[in-house]
């Protein structure tokens, strides 16, 4: 499906559909509906009949293959871990839309790994079952390790036949050089702040209020606003704040055991938020995802600094991007309060 907010990037996307790079790496802020719009195209392209703005049909028989998640020409690159990774924030943070395929590991991986890549070679090699348009999804690519990444380059430069690659990712920043180059880059934006209201008021049936105040929590991205909605899930996101909001006072092994049972995907994310909220706050602005911790927010930016919160917001950037790899969980918490005990110390 397309989200109302991404209709006019799909609507300019079809127009170009005949001449689309063979691969297209769609990117933007986690939250937004980049999966659901990576899968509409992976359909369209899919599709036997296209309906005159180029969209799928949804009656012919690739659009029935394609919903029943068994179409010979399309294939699905996501980590074995897909479910988990795609619902927390380490992945493109957008809603899972279908299964991933490929061998999995034993454990399930966060990685796209080689051999996911590999058992690609024979399905671009060989031609279409159906005879015309193959399409490959790899989402999120942020996942792709580097061995996988290096493994795709040749068949993502010069794929055999009608391959079309389909890229989605949050971070385009930690992909490869090489792979960003072989591709057409697509951004998706964040849709305006009334129009998110609105869409999340009806979805989740709340009223504005309630809706404004969860996108300001989840940084305006609807479908991780959308998740507030589930009373678990909003307790877990109020339970980060109360724990963030206690430091300094709260002691580091205590605020620890607090977040020792949330997934580090989300527990980083709030925390980048907070020191956003803080920078602002320092910097004389209005807090934009925690309006209603202002007042905390105001005391603890007294107690700080811009260049402090920079260097604290890089630090936790880098443990961001770990954040699929913790060689340590306990310790990357312990690590990060002390960061931001540091940093509001002045
Ligand atoms: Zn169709």
């Amino acid at each position: 499906m397309i989200y109302p907010w991404l209709e006019p990037a799909w609507a300019k996307l079809l127009a170009q559909r005949t001449q689309l790079h063979h691969a297209l790496l769609i990117h933007g802020p986690a939250g937004i509906g980049k999966s659901a719009f990576a899968t509409e195209l992976a359909r369209a392209l899919l599709c036997e009949s296209p309906l005159r703005d180029g969209g799928a049909c949804g009656r012919c028989s690739a659009c029935g293959w394609f919903e029943q998640g068994n179409h010979p020409d399309f294939r699905l690159l996501a980590p074995a871990a897909a479910d988990e990774a795609r619902e927390g924030e380490g992945g493109s943070g957008d809603e899972p839309t279908r299964k991933p395929v490929g061998k999995g590991a034993a454990k399930p991986s966060r990685d796209i790994r080689i051999d996911q890549v590999r058992a690609l070679e024979r399905f671009t090699e060989v031609g279409g079952h159906r005879g015309g348009t193959k399409v490959v999804l790899i989402d999120p690519a942020d996942a792709l390790n580097a061995a996988a990444a290096n493994a795709l380059l040749k068949t993502l430069e010069e794929p055999s036949g009608a391959t079309r690659f389909v890229l989605v990712s949050g971070r385009p920043d930690v992909l490869p050089a090489t792979v960003r180059s072989r591709c057409r880059s697509l951004g998706l934006p964040m849709p305006a702040a009334e129009a998110a209201v609105a869409w999340l008021a009806a979805d989740a049936g709340v009223d504005p209020a309630q809706a404004r105040a969860w996108l300001a929590a989840a940084g305006g991205a609807p479908l991780r606003a959308r998740r507030f909605a589930d009373p678990a899930q909003a307790a877990i996101h109020r339970l980060i704040v109360e724990t963030l909001a206690g430091i300094p006072e709260t002691g580091i092994v205590q605020a620890a055991d607090a977040l020792a049972d949330v997934e580090p995907g989300m527990w980083t994310a709030t925390l980048q938020t907070w020191v956003i909220d803080l920078q602002r706050v320092c910097a004389g602005a209005e807090p934009r995802y925690f309006p209603e911790r202002a007042d905390r927010l105001r005391v603890l930016a007294r107690r700080t600094g811009p260049v402090a919160l920079d260097r604290l917001a890089a630090r936790l950037d880098r443990a961001a991007r770990a954040v699929g790899h913790p060689l340590n969980p306990r310790l990357m918490i312990e690590d990060a309060l002390l960061d931001v005990r540091a940093a509001l110390a002045g």
